[in-house]
């Protein structure tokens, strides 16, 4: 998926959590996770985040914090669980391919922090 697009959706789920709770406080931080599956470039999510809040009055001063959550697979034969820093999907125990994963598919906002 491309940054730009995950940026507006951000901010459309922040939009929508706070018209549902009525809140008129101005964002602060908006935590978001993001799995190495997805192969987000945080630095460039950061940057769409930064020039389509601009336009977002509650959202104006906000800051995007991204957490990046390895993956990790685990072997269907032998049961080995690992993570992987490289997109290389075989198990180091027994080198098996037949490997599903377990962590890195996430892509979500975790919480939103607003200012008092
Ligand atoms: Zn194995």
């Amino acid at each position: 998926m491309h940054e730009l697009q995950i940026a507006q959706n951000i901010i459309t789920i922040v939009n929508d959590e706070l018209l549902k709770s009525e809140n008129k406080n101005n964002v602060d931080t908006v935590y978001f996770i993001a799995g190495r599956m997805r192969a987000i470039i945080p630095e460039t999510l950061q940057f769409s985040f930064d020039v389509q809040k601009k336009s977002h009055k509650q959202l104006k001063n906000s800051k995007l914090s991204i957490k990046e959550i390895n993956i990790a697979i685990k072997c269907k034969d032998c049961e080995h669980q690992q993570t992987i820093s490289e997109p290389v999907f075989h198990c180091n125990k027994c080198l098996s391919t037949n490997i599903e994963i377990i962590n890195g598919n996430e892509l979500y906002v975790d919480s939103i922090e607003l200012n008092e």
